[in-house]
């Protein structure tokens, strides 16, 4: 297969020029190919170096199991996460009601436009970016009251109250530039909304190199709480609040164990018993200690 790797030189947050090596991990959805996690030695960001440029990246999103860009429902795993989706696309809309008094909002990384979608349907304005061309004609197809935008330079200077990017910051190869558009872009008392994976998490400490949501090379950065709030308050951001995403651990610690026992383990109970265990284990954690979590919702405030 045909690839254009990119080696970063410097820090794709701080501009540091000191990494080391931390982990080797399989792209499990595509090219099977091994990719190295890198972390650098100044703001502690765990990156994937080298990856594929902006131009290569598409190919690796080519998987018919690559579930967030598509609607596929078969097999048990996709139907339970089409259950959960349905539940949890309610749960996000309401956290943002609940945060935001005015209803207009920029979701970046629209995928298939579910989440936008729910949003219209409960009279909110959306605009949504999506790069990826079948998601976008999704999008069209799924509500034409969804503003589908091109570029983040054609949207208006502070004309956004909410930003959206759910799981999507880690696949987005220009940060900081991106970061600092949406700065531009969120009205002075908006709110941008953050939704990544957490490699200091209990189930990504237990799976190691297998866990699912490092997701290489797919997923460029691999943040924590500290390393994300490092690079958001360079670009004018304050952490407001903290959300755990309670399924993210189940979801997680099943695509891990696929990865583990590759495919055939989730056709057994054994499986699922261990990434219901590992699952609920990792979210025992996170009650303890809210940054223990698979994922974590973060939302930010200007810093003005
Ligand atoms: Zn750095």
């Amino acid at each position: 297969m045909e690839h254009s790797l990119e080696t970063l030189q410097s820090c794709p947050s701080c501009g540091h020029d000191s990494f080391k090596n931390i982990l080797s991990c399989i792209d499990y959805t595509y090219s099977k190919d091994a990719f190295y996690l890198v972390e650098c030695t100044s703001c502690k960001l765990l990156f994937t170096n080298p990856r594929p440029d902006e131009l290569a990246i598409g190919k690796y999103y080519d998987s018919p199991e690559y579930v967030s860009h598509t609607d596929t429902n078969s097999g048990l795993l996709f139907t339970l996460y089409g259950i959960v989706k349905r539940y949890t696309l309610k749960q996000k809309r309401k956290t943002l009601e609940s945060l935001s008094n005015e209803k207009n909002i920029l979701d970046y990384g629209a995928g298939s436009g579910d989440f936008s979608n729910e949003l219209v349907q409960n009279n909110w304005t959306v605009s949504a970016y999506e790069p990826d061309g079948n998601a976008r004609k999704k999008i069209e197809e799924k509500n034409s009251k969804i503003n589908l935008v091109g570029q983040l330079p054609e949207v208006g200077t502070e004309s956004k109250s909410v930003i959206t990017l759910w799981h999507v910051l880690e696949h987005v190869h220009r940060l900081n530039e991106t970061i600092k558009e949406f700065h531009r872009i969120l009205k002075n008392d908006g709110i941008l909304v953050i939704a990544v994976p957490n490699h200091t998490s209990f189930d990504a400490s237990y799976y190691q190199t297998d866990w699912a949501a490092y997701d290489v090379p797919r997923h460029l950065y691999h943040f924590n709480p500290a390393t994300l709030e490092t690079l958001m308050s360079a670009n004018g951001f304050l952490l407001h609040e903290i959300k755990p995403m309670w399924f993210d651990s189940y979801y997680v610690s099943l695509l891990s164990e696929k990865n583990i026992s590759n495919p055939g383990i989730l056709k057994t109970a054994f499986g699922w018993i261990r990434a219901f265990l590992f699952g609920s284990y990792s979210n025992i954690k996170t009650i303890v200690a809210t940054k223990n979590c698979s994922s974590v919702t973060y939302v930010f405030k200007k810093a003005l």
